[in-house]
């Protein structure tokens, strides 16, 4: 495996990403500088993390004081913003008690770890396995792609970690089949983020609760992107009608700093004692004065007002671009500032016109785009940023007209 020279490359880092040739320098609200002075409006918010924008003023001065103060200190010792934080978010939903990491991915392990533990220390060690479904995305670790199941992550990387038996969403019947003596739970997002921004009805999720309870099966919700407000309300199981007893949170958790949580019921997670989990920088003192301030601006009276008036504003008028530039996209779907819009042209031909109009979004499964602004974006940005998109629009309907013409 020695190689005898090294070979000239253009970049040293991994080359794991398609980039986008573009870079930043500068950010302000929902708008993105480059390094070459030109303005973007940036409706991907560094991929549903960057919830109140760039440099949001509470966010920074909460950092730049943490920062002079204490960075890290490990958890060997107590973390009285940690526990603060933890508080916090659990007087604002169903849990009791939180874990904090550094992603999604290991927010979610740390949640499959706990629903197989739940099962051990109440008596059925047997129990390991967890139902996901089609579609889903939980991370990038070997485990949270096996839950994931998606084949083309999964090439490659030798045997998948085995325990998860995927379903296709929606399908009660199918969930009901799949539950057998070595069941342990059930693990689904309120909405598909990767997978094409979509979702099961509230009916589903409700029958699934009952599902969970009847046959004490433990329901795990993957809310890493539709979590802290994106769908425009702290957390979206709220809309859905059901608790679940274990959520995983990161992406917008931080306000963009790096961090992760599992949230979950005192009953949950009855076997997580210590030594049974940790990790060494999850919940150091940036991230939890991060997240912190991240709250103290979520939880303003009116926060989420806002993000379900320009939810309603934005739905409204990509709706009307679907009506008029039929050839090019197709339908509008999601919630709050979770917005995918379905392409007829291929979703990276868009995204990429988009781009050239200065305008930042992000793919997703099903060929669909993504909208993800921050939560902060108001009227004019929406309106500004729908001009775009119709510009874009023009111009692809064009081009696809005229490659039917031939
Ligand atoms: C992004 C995402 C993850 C993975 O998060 P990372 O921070 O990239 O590890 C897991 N689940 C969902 C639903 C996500 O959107």
């Amino acid at each position: 495996m020695n190689q005898t020279a090294k070979p000239h490359l253009d970049s040293h880092m991994l080359p794991v990403f398609a980039r986008a040739d573009v870079a930043f320098e500068r950010g302000e609200g929902p708008w993105l500088i480059a390094t070459n002075g030109d303005r973007y409006l940036d409706f991907t918010s560094g991929v549903a993390v960057n919830a109140l924008g760039h440099a949001h003023p509470h966010l920074v001065a909460a950092l730049q004081e943490q920062a002079a103060k204490l960075w890290h200190v490990s958890n060997l010792f107590t973390i009285p913003e940690g526990e603060k934080l933890a508080t916090r978010l659990c007087d604002a939903s169903f849990a009791d008690v939180a874990f904090f990491c550094n992603s999604g991915a290991e927010a979610m392990e740390a949640a499959i770890k706990m629903a197989r533990k739940f099962q051990a220390v109440n008596g059925h060690p047997e129990r390991y396995r967890l139902i996901t479904f089609e579609g889903a995305f939980h991370g990038r670790t070997l485990a949270t792609l096996a839950a994931g199941g998606q084949q083309k992550y999964l090439e490659g990387f030798g045997p998948r970690v085995e325990g998860f038996d995927q379903v296709p969403l929606g399908d009660l019947e199918a969930v009901k089949k799949a539950i057998g003596p070595h069941t342990a739970g059930i693990i689904i997002e309120p909405w598909q983020g990767e997978g094409g921004v979509r979702a099961a009805d509230p009916s589903f999720f409700r029958a699934l609760r009952q599902l969970c309870d009847d046959n004490k099966l433990v329901l795990v919700f993957d809310e890493v992107q539709t979590g802290m407000g994106r769908i425009g309300t702290l957390f979206a199981y709220e809309k859905t009608g059901v608790t679940p007893d274990i959520m995983a949170l990161a992406k917008a958790l931080g306000g963009g700093f790096p961090m992760g949580a599992c949230l979950a019921t005192v009953a949950a997670a009855a076997g997580m004692t210590p030594g049974t989990h940790g990790s060494t920088f999850g919940g150091n003192l940036l991230a939890t004065a991060a997240g912190n301030a991240t709250l103290d601006v979520m939880l303003k009276p009116g926060f989420f007002d806002h993000v379900q008036k320009m939810s309603l504003l934005l739905k409204q008028k990509l709706a009307s671009v679907v009506d008029r530039y039929s050839s090019v996209v197709s339908e509008v779907r999601g919630d709050g500032l979770l917005i995918g819009v379905k392409a007829v042209v291929p979703a990276g031909d868009v995204i990429s016109a988009l781009r050239d109009e200065k305008l930042l979004t992000v793919a997703a499964g099903d060929n669909v785009v993504r909208f993800l602004p921050p939560l902060i974006v108001n009227e004019s940005e929406i309106e500004d940023a729908v001009t775009r998109l119709e510009r874009a629009c023009t111009r692809l309907a064009r081009t696809s007209a005229q490659s039917e013409a031939v």
